[in-house]
C-alpha cells in the first residue's frame, strides 16, 4: 500500500511519500549499528538529557505536532494535543528513571560476585499503527533509546507525515543520527530488515494480522520479539457498581479517539440489575455527539482515520446484525462527506454471532447483559483477546478482586483506563506478548548479561555446571 497522507475529514489527498530503496534500508542499518557499537560502552545518563529536551520540544510544538495527526489520521485536535502531551511525559519519565530502571542487579550465590547488569540488545526494527502515531513511537523510543538501542521504524501507510515528524523532532532534540531512523518499506521490506544480522529485536503495534505476520519473521530468524496486537475490552458493571459513575465514563471509554484503541471498551458486560439504565444513558451520549470538522472545538466525535476502515467496521456491524444482533441505537449519518461512523450500540449478540468477542476498532458498543458478577467474568474471558479491561463496583477492592479473575493484560476499577509512563502495557492471548512501558517495558529489548567475579578459582562443591557425581564422568 502507498505511503499517502489523505485528510479523512476532507478526503483530501496531501501528499504520496517514495518507499525505501535497498541503499536507505542499508545505510540506516550501517548507521544504527556503528551507534550501536558506540552506545554499548556509553552509561545510560549520557543519553537521558536528550529525552528530556524532546519532552520540552512536544511541550513547546504541541499545537504544531497535533495539527499533523489531525490532518492526517483525522483525530479531535483537543485529543492530539493531549497525545502530543503524553508522549512529552513519557520521555522525561525515561530521562528521569531509566538510569534507577537498569541498575544492576546483585545476585547472592555462592559462584562469587554475581550481578546481571543491563546492556543495549543491539538495532531493533518497530512496526507502528495509524491510532496514537506519535505515542505508540514515544513508547517504543524513549525507553530503548535510554537502553541505548538505535531504532529502525515503519510506520502505518496512512501517517507518513506523523512519522517524519516524530524522527524529525528527535533528531532536533539532539539525537545522534542513527538513533530513529524512519523507513517507508514495504511488507517483503520489514522481513528483510528482520533477516538482517544486525537487527536484533522486533517490536509492533497493530493487529492480529501484522503481529503474525512479523511475529513469524522474527521467529523464523529468532530474533527476541514483543506483539502489542488488538483487544475486545471487557467493560464489566458489577451488581453494586455506582451508575452515576459508570454513566459518566462507559461513553468515553468506547468513542475517545473515534473508537480507535486498543483498550477502548468494546464489550460492555451489565449485570441485569443495571441493564436497562445502562443501556438509556448511553444511548443518550451516543445520541448527543457532534461529529464534524476535527479542528473544531465544539465537535465531540472524529472521522475515523480512513475510508478502509471505515468500510471494514461497516461489513462488521452487518455481519454482526445478519447475525440476529439487535442495532438499539444508530446515530443520524454526518452531514459532512468525511470518513464519519455513526455511533452504533449492539445488543443480543450470542455467541455464535460473527461479532461476538470480536474486536471492532470504531464507534460501535456491544452491550451484553449477564445475571451477576461471575457471569460477568466468564463472559469477559471468553474470547481470544486479553489486552486490557475496566470493572466498575461498589468498592474498589471488591472490584479488584473480579479484575483479577480476569483473562487480560491490565485493568482499571473504578475509573478511565489510562495509559502511563510507568503502568506496563501488554496483553496476553491473541492481544499478543511482552510488555512497553513500566519497568518490564524498558527491559523488553535488554542483554541481561551476568557477570560473576572472583580473585581466585572457585572450590565451591558443584565445580561446574553439573554435580559432582556427574563431573567426574566427563
Ligand atoms: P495493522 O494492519 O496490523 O498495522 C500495524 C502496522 O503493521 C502498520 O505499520 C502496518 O503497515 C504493518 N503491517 C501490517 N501487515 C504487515 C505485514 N504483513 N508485514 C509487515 N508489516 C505489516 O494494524 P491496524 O489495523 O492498522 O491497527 C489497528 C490495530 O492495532 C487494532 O487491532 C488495535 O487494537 C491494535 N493496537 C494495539 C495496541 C497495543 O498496544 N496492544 C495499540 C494500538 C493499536 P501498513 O499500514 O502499511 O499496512
Amino acid at each position: 500500500m502507498a505511503y499517502q497522507t489523505i485528510n479523512p475529514y476532507t478526503n483530501e489527498l496531501i501528499q504520496t511519500y517514495d518507499e525505501a530503496t535497498t541503499e536507505d534500508i542499508e545505510t540506516s542499518l550501517a548507521q544504527a549499528q556503528q551507534l550501536y557499537k558506540r552506545w554499548r560502552n556509553d552509561p545510560v545518563g549520557t543519553r537521558t538529557p536528550v529525552l528530556h529536551r524532546l519532552a520540552q520540544l512536544f511541550r513547546d510544538e504541541k499545537d504544531d505536532l497535533a495539527k499533523v495527526l489531525t490532518t492526517e489520521m483525522g483525530k479531535l485536535f483537543s485529543e492530539a494535543q493531549g497525545e502530543v502531551l503524553l508522549c512529552a511525559s513519557i520521555a522525561d519519565y525515561y530521562a528521569d528513571h531509566a538510569e534507577e530502571l537498569l541498575m544492576p542487579r546483585k545476585i547472592d550465590s555462592i559462584a562469587g560476585e554475581a550481578q546481571l547488569e543491563n546492556h543495549p540488545l543491539g538495532v531493533l526494527m518497530a512496526v507502528e499503527p495509524w491510532n496514537f502515531p506519535y505515542y505508540q513511537m514515544m513508547r517504543i523510543f524513549a525507553p530503548n533509546f535510554a537502553v541505548g538501542d538505535p531504532i529502525v521504524y515503519k510506520h502505518a501507510a496512512n501517517t507518513p507525515a506523523s512519522a517524519l515528524a516524530f524522527e524529525d523532532a528527535v533528531k532536533r532534540a539532539g539525537a545522534p543520527d542513527g538513533s530513529l531512523t524512519n523507513l517507508f518499506l514495504s511488507y517483503a521490506q520489514v522481513g528483510d530488515v528482520i533477516a538482517d544480522s544486525r537487527v536484533q529485536g522486533v517490536a509492533l503495534t497493530g493487529s492480529e494480522r501484522g503481529g503474525t505476520a512479523v511475529a513469524e519473521a522474527a521467529g523464523k530468524h529468532l530474533k527476541k520479539s514483543t506483539m502489542e496486537l488488538g483487544g475486545a475490552d471487557a467493560f464489566i458493571v458489577a451488581h453494586d457498581a455506582n451508575m452515576e459513575q459508570v454513566n459518566a465514563i462507559a461513553p468515553r471509554a468506547r468513542l475517545y479517539n473515534a473508537g480507535q484503541v486498543c483498550t477502548s471498551s468494546k464489550r460492555f458486560i451489565v449485570t441485569e440489575n443495571h441493564y436497562d439504565e445502562f443501556l438509556e444513558n448511553l444511548k443518550k451520549s451516543f445520541a448527543a455527539v457532534k461529529m464534524g470538522d476535527p479542528m473544531d472545538p465544539a465537535t465531540t466525535l472524529a472521522p475515523m482515520n480512513s475510508k478502509r476502515a471505515k468500510e471494514k467496521l461497516q461489513e462488521q456491524v452487518d455481519a454482526a446484525l445478519q447475525g440476529g444482533a439487535t442495532a438499539y441505537f444508530v446515530h443520524e449519518p454526518a452531514e459532512d462527506d468525511g470518513q464519519f461512523f455513526p455511533p452504533t450500540i449492539l445488543t443480543d449478540i450470542a455467541k455464535d454471532n460473527p461479532a461476538y468477542g470480536k474486536e471492532m476498532f470504531g464507534p460501535v458498543a456491544q452491550v451484553y447483559k449477564v445475571k451477576d458478577d461471575d457471569e460477568a467474568v466468564e463472559l469477559a474471558n471468553d474470547t481470544d483477546l486479553g489486552l486490557g479491561g475496566i470493572v466498575f463496583a461498589g468498592t474498589g477492592e471488591y472490584g479488584a478482586q473480579l479484575a483479577s479473575r480476569m483473562e487480560t493484560g491490565q485493568v482499571f476499577v473504578n475509573t478511565f483506563f489510562s495509559s502511563l509512563p510507568e503502568l506496563e502495557f501488554g496483553g496476553v492471548k491473541k492481544s499478543g506478548f511482552g510488555r512497553e512501558l513500566g519497568h518490564n517495558g524498558i527491559m523488553s529489548f535488554v542483554n541481561q548479561e551476568l557477570v560473576v567475579k572472583r580473585d581466585a578459582p572457585n572450590d565451591n562443591e558443584f565445580g561446574g555446571l553439573v554435580a559432582p557425581a556427574h563431573y567426574h564422568d566427563l
